[in-house]
């Protein structure tokens, strides 16, 4: 068994972000201290040099977080053995500088004696299991070597509070003594073991996560190439059917036509599915996806115009409000087509003849909203939570338009994702939707 385990927990990242943590930690004990100094000095409680000896032990501790501050950037070269050696040096200089506090506040009458604890809590966090007992065992050390010396003829013990001297009678000297240690080795236990057991957790955590990814991949290939596969065989006999229904309509009876004309409006379906399941795994590969500066202003223009066939048949109208200026996105054009082609056709398909659709664009300080909306048959609210499934229809839209997989609102979530971005939805029934996407500008742009 290695005293650092390999896991995430313990790698050099994890390892020099604790280093920072401990370093910003280091600053507010600092302040802690010094306001304690001024207060003391304020309200002239303690022995004026106590005080003063008190202000220069806060002025090495900054002076050696400096230290480790200025050196951090070097860190980063650092391998682990050494990192972690670092990490000791500096926990162990501040359990010296602690006992030289706890020394110049009274020693067995020092309340600081209290922040022993928190190295011990420090070092259950920041090291792997047994490190906190070993701390709590130099913690011992340490606050036992200071009772002795003042009882040696070396140290002198300060009488911080008050004129009567504690350690006159050994055995309160020895009663608090025996409780500093217990609460030693009781906060090693437990801090050790409720982050032994945290870590415990998190790891299997990340372990099934890790399986449930796994799953999510070869699940994802999997419809990806049979989408893929599935696709040519089905086109191949959709064109037959209508080489079928071109060359022999005439000569075949109304029953086989019929069937034959079905059949071909099945095949449709089908190629339409197998397009969705298709799209459903865009995004997923990184070698398909595609992030590049566009202007989204001109894209959605563009959709727009696009879609104007489709609102003819129907007399609908499309109307479409943006910023009169370019609006610079860093993007997926492929995957923003989807959305918002999804998005107008379900308008478009969703909105009886001479409806309504509006496409606007709007910038804020966070990125663009692109609503679309439209005055057509509105989703119940009841419906609302179920529509970006996959597969889900609304009972009516089954019952109204038959043509539709399902899967275009789920494509939308996942391309607004992959974007960062969010979407929302406001309907009524019988009034209207208006879906909301937003999308994020990155901030390196
Ligand atoms: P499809 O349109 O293929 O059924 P979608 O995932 O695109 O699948 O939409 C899911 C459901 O959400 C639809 O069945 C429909 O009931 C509802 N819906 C989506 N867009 C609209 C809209 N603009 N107006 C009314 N209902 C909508």
């Amino acid at each position: 068994m290695t005293l650092f385990p390999d896991t995430p927990a313990f790698s050099t990242a994890s390892m020099l972000r604790r280093d920072q943590w401990l370093i910003r930690l280091r600053w507010f004990a600092a302040l802690g201290l010094f306001l304690g100094v001024v207060l003391l000095k304020t309200i002239k409680l303690g022995p004026p040099t106590s005080i003063f000896w008190m202000g220069v032990a806060v002025g090495v501790l900054i002076l050696l977080n400096l230290v480790y501050l200025i050196f951090a950037s070097d860190k980063m070269r650092l391998e682990m053995p050494k990192l972690v050696i670092l990490l000791n040096v500096q926990m162990v200089m501040d359990l010296l500088v602690l006992t030289l506090l706890v020394y110049l506040t009274g020693s067995e009458e020092s309340p600081l004696t209290f922040f022993y604890v928190f190295h011990i809590i420090l070092a259950s966090i920041i090291f792997p299991g047994g490190f906190s007992y070993l701390y709590s065992m130099l913690v011992i050390i340490l606050y036992s070597s200071l009772l002795l010396m003042e009882h040696s003829i070396y140290v002198d013990h300060i009488c911080f509070f008050h004129e009567i001297h504690l350690a006159d009678d050994i055995r309160i000297v020895i009663a608090i003594w025996f409780i500093v240690v217990v609460t030693m080795t009781v906060s090693a236990y437990l801090a050790q073991s409720v982050t032994e057991r945290h870590r415990r957790v998190r790891e299997k955590l990340e372990i099934a996560n890790q399986k449930l990814q796994e799953i999510n991949q070869t699940k994802t290939t999997f419809f990806r190439y049979a989408s893929h596969e599935m696709k040519s065989p089905v086109a191949t006999v959709q064109s037959t059917l209508m080489v079928i229904d071109d060359v022999l309509g005439e000569k075949i009876d109304d029953r086989v036509k019929d069937m034959v004309r079905r059949a071909i409006s099945r095949t449709k379906e089908m190629i339409e599915m197998l397009k969705d399941l298709a799209d459903l795994t865009y995004g997923n590969f990184q070698e398909r996806q595609k992030f590049e500066e566009l202007d989204l202003n001109a894209f959605l223009a563009e959709l727009v115009s696009d879609a104007q066939p489709n609102i003819d048949r129907k007399n609908q109208i499309i109307s479409y409000q943006a910023p009169e200026m370019p609006c610079k996105y860093f993007g997926d054009s492929n995957a923003l087509n989807k959305i918002f082609v999804n998005l107008i056709s379900n308008a478009i398909r969703y909105t009886q003849d001479q409806g309504e659709i509006k496409v606007v664009l709007k910038q804020n300080s966070r990125g663009y909203l692109v609503v679309v909306s439209d005055n057509g048959s509105g989703i119940p609210d009841s419906e609302q939570v179920n529509i970006f499934k996959e597969f889900y229809r609304t009972p009516s839209a089954r019952k109204q338009i038959s043509e539709g997989t399902g899967l275009g609102l789920a494509i939308v979530m996942r391309m607004v994702e992959l974007h960062d971005g969010s979407i929302q939805v406001e309907s009524r029934e019988g009034y209207g939707s208006k879906f909301t996407i937003t999308l994020p500008i990155e901030e390196n742009l």
